[in-house]
């Protein structure tokens, strides 16, 4: 048995817990010892039951006398006992727990932990977990204990004592060399389970963190390596005048960022394999025409691309503005619903939109050269979907406005190229952005009114509400449905739409197309429109419940406005008192600062969480370890060349534990 090892070789671990533990995601030795407690219990003081009082919780170490089974008169089962110390002796209390007389046999010599309670009028221990006096030291008593994220039929004690005889039967010297400012693994591993302080907690997560970290470096280092290994049967020309011809037919002129993210591109594209960037840009920094340029490349090359969006919305957008860029040129830009008969798509059109949703489908294509990923944030999981579809080696660009940091994307996407758009389109006004208190709302609403009937254009604005529909349990939030219902009397004037996310595409498609004419001045939603949607006569966006969001999320909802040269307004209305956080939006404009103070103010893993990003893929690790990123990337990198002296470490990757970008 060694790390890598499945978890059916750990002794007591068959079929039916192996089941149970894939819950918590664990499949082998390797993801169980890593599966870390996410607190512990101080249960290290010994109380004298002589001297317990009612409230406390507390461990006690001594004999139990038989446990007897009774019914109450309201037929409650209960096992009841008595504890002896040196200090006195105590009821003890169980429910519905009738094999406890069996383990539990006379005279027993046990460690037990629980609450101290009145029981008929005397204090008793209540239900209280235990542990048998074995000679040994003990595991869940007397210590600091750990607690750790469990599931059905898998408790805290289960794993922890799992885990306990895994620490001492594992080989788990360092199986490559660690720098020398971190712990051995073995101590690692032994503090951050059962930690003697509190305190040796944080080294052993430094050095776990240094682990996970430099893996998925090295992972990223050697798929980039293979995939430089990849070599194109039809590598791209570049032809700069057609290209300088699409740039300038555009309505607007590039941002020097746009110019060179361009550069970069096409360069990527000129070489022999297949190019795998990553474009990242703030909201509204204009990345679509930037694969717009690129997706003209590979058209003129005789190549497909194929351009793919979160939603249908954004497809159907996205169709709507290549289209406008490429009919001039007449390439017509086709799109595939998850209606769409696959074969008329195939070979008409030369670009073809869709959703992420179409990998799934066995649609097959005709030629593809260029595959654009427009805000995907779980980039591997695409990529490989893609790479057994199109059946051959397509030139990737995968665009985010995730706003993560340089250092930190280089090191997460270590094998992607990356490309940012520093600065948005001049001419931009910020958003003027207000924490909107609730005693104003009225005279915001008659503020809006008097944006949206400002002649002779007239503003549109969004309303956002967090929910669908209203809930029994948080009634005080608004949600769409029904502010839709009550902004109709508030706003007679004006025509609204709804927008959700449980409209069916088509009439999701109607909505948006009626208030991108302009025929709905006011779309309220929910925030389905957080990715992309861009409508440039849309100034306005009102929040509700703000709070609720994270401050990069409702960066990515005020993005929504401020995409023409009007000056735009973010309203944010808000729950609770203390808005010094949502504050943050009225000074600060850059997605980057922003999620650097959401990473101040609520910690790391709430920005990146998975519930918002879907791409936590760290136990250990956080963003904010930056120091371990670049100790991890630059040992990484000395360490490539002689990976093959480190078997262990070799296997481990090999496992592909690591789930990142496989390129083609
Ligand atoms: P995002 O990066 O959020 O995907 P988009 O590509 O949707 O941004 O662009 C946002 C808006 O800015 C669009 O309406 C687009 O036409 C416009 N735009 C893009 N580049 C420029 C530019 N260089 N100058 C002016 N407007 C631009
Ligand atoms: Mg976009």
């Amino acid at each position: 048995m060694n790390l890598a090892s499945p978890i059916t070789s750990v002794p007591g671990i068959g079929p039916a817990f192996a089941k149970k533990l894939a819950r918590l995601q664990v499949f082998t030795v390797f993801d169980l010892i890593y599966h870390l407690p996410f607190r512990y219990e101080d249960r290290s003081r010994i109380y004298r039951a002589a001297s317990v009082q009612p409230g406390e919780t507390v461990t006690l170490v001594g004999t139990l006398d038989k446990v007897t089974n009774t019914f109450t008169r309201r037929g409650k089962n209960l096992q009841t006992a008595n504890f002896t110390d040196a200090s006195g002796s105590l009821p003890v209390i169980w429910f519905n727990q009738s094999f406890l007389s069996r383990t539990l046999t006379p005279g027993s010599r046990v460690a037990l932990y629980g609450k101290i309670d009145f029981f008929s009028r005397r204090p008793a221990l209540i239900s209280p977990e235990y542990e048998l006096m074995t000679g040994q030291p003990f595991i869940h008593m007397g210590r600091l204990v750990p607690i750790y994220p469990e599931t059905l039929g898998l408790s805290s004690k289960w794993l922890r004592t799992k885990i306990f005889s895994l620490l001492h039967q594992l080989d788990l010297t360092d199986y490559f060399p660690p720098p020398p400012e971190f712990l051995s693994l073995q101590s690692a591993l032994t503090r951050i389970h059962f930690p003697d302080q509190l305190d040796q907690v944080a080294p052993a997560r430094h050095r776990l963190a240094f682990d996970e970290l430099f893996l998925l470096h090295l992972t990223a280092l050697l798929r980039r390596a293979a995939w430089l290994k990849t070599k194109l049967t039809h590598p791209f020309a570049v032809d700069n005048t057609a290209v300088a011809g699409f740039i300038s037919s555009l309505p607007f002129a590039l941002t020097l960022s746009q110019k060179q993210a361009i550069t970069e591109i096409l360069s990527d594209l000129s070489l022999p394999h297949p190019a795998n960037r990553l474009l990242e840009g703030d909201v509204g920094s204009g990345k679509t025409v930037v694969a717009a340029v690129a997706a003209y490349v590979s058209y003129l090359n005789g190549f497909q691309t194929l351009f793919l969006a979160p939603t249908q919305i954004l497809a159907v957008q996205h169709r709507e503005t290549l289209s406008s860029m490429f009919t001039p040129f007449g390439i017509d830009v086709g799109l595939i619903t998850s209606q769409s008969k696959a074969k008329t798509v195939q070979s008409k059109f030369k670009i073809v939109v869709g959703t992420h949703a179409l990998l799934s489908k066995k649609i097959e294509f005709d030629r593809v050269g260029l595959v654009v990923i427009d805000e995907q944030h779980r980039f591997g999981v695409a990529q490989r979907a893609l790479a057994t579809q199109t059946g051959r080696s397509p030139h990737i660009l995968t665009m985010t406005a995730t706003p993560i940091p340089r250092t930190i994307a280089l090191t997460l996407y270590g094998d992607l190229d990356l490309s940012w758009l520093e600065f948005s389109p001049a001419g931009r006004l910020p958003v003027k952005t207000w924490v909107v208190p609730e005693a104003k709302r009225q005279a915001a609403y008659r503020w809006l009114a008097g944006q949206i009937s400002d002649l002779p254009a007239g503003r549109q604005a969004f309303i956002v509400c967090p929910f669908i529909d209203d809930s029994e349990t948080l009634s005080s939030v608004r949600s769409a449905t029904s502010e839709f219902q009550r902004l109709q009397d508030i706003f007679p004037q004006f025509r609204l739409g709804l927008l959700h996310g449980r409209l069916k595409s088509a009439e999701k498609t109607a909505v948006i197309d009626a208030f991108r004419a302009g025929q709905t001045q006011i779309l309220v939603s929910t925030p389905v429109v957080e990715v992309g949607i861009d409508v440039p006569n849309a100034a306005v966006i009102v929040i509700e419940a703000a709070d609720r969001f994270g401050l990069a999320q409702l960066h990515q909802l005020r993005g929504r406005v401020g995409r023409s040269s009007h000056q735009s307004y973010c309203l944010l209305f808000s729950e609770t008192p203390d808005t010094a956080r949502l504050k943050a939006l009225e000074t600060h404009h850059s997605g980057r600062q922003l999620a650097e103070i959401d990473l101040r103010l609520r910690g790391p893993g709430q920005i990146y969480g998975t519930a918002q990003h879907g791409s936590s893929q760290f136990k250990v690790a956080a963003f904010s370890d930056l120091d371990i990123i670049a100790t991890a990337k630059t040992n990484a990198q000395h360490l490539l060349p002689r990976l093959s002296d480190y078997p262990v470490l070799l296997s481990l990757i090999k496992d592909d534990k690591i789930n990142i970008v496989q390129p083609n």
